[in-house]
């Protein structure tokens, strides 16, 4: 059996105590795990925003990389092709 019984937890949401059905379960409910998903998906977008602050500070170029579009622009912008930009920076 590859399922290890954890005994009883506490809802990470409502604080009720359940019985876990599943490995990582952390709610006693859809609704409870649905509650708890839109608040990872938050604080998931907050770190998300800090992360992007912190590179704004460091500004290190190479760790982005451009998308096809801005290639393209920075290619028309060099007057070559994209083919050629993209060998020549090795993108
Ligand atoms: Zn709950």
């Amino acid at each position: 059996m590859r399922y290890k019984y954890r005994g009883i937890v506490k809802c990470k949401i409502c604080g009720r105590e359940f019985e876990p059905w599943s490995g990582n379960q952390v709610c006693c409910s859809k609704e409870c795990a649905k509650e708890n998903n839109r608040r990872s998906v938050r604080a998931r977008a907050l770190a998300l925003k800090d992360e992007n602050k912190d590179s704004q500070k460091q500004a290190e170029p190479s760790a982005k990389k451009p998308s096809i579009a801005e290639i393209e622009r920075m290619a028309n912008a060099a007057g070559k092709t994209y083919g050629k930009y993209v060998l020549e920076h090795g993108l």
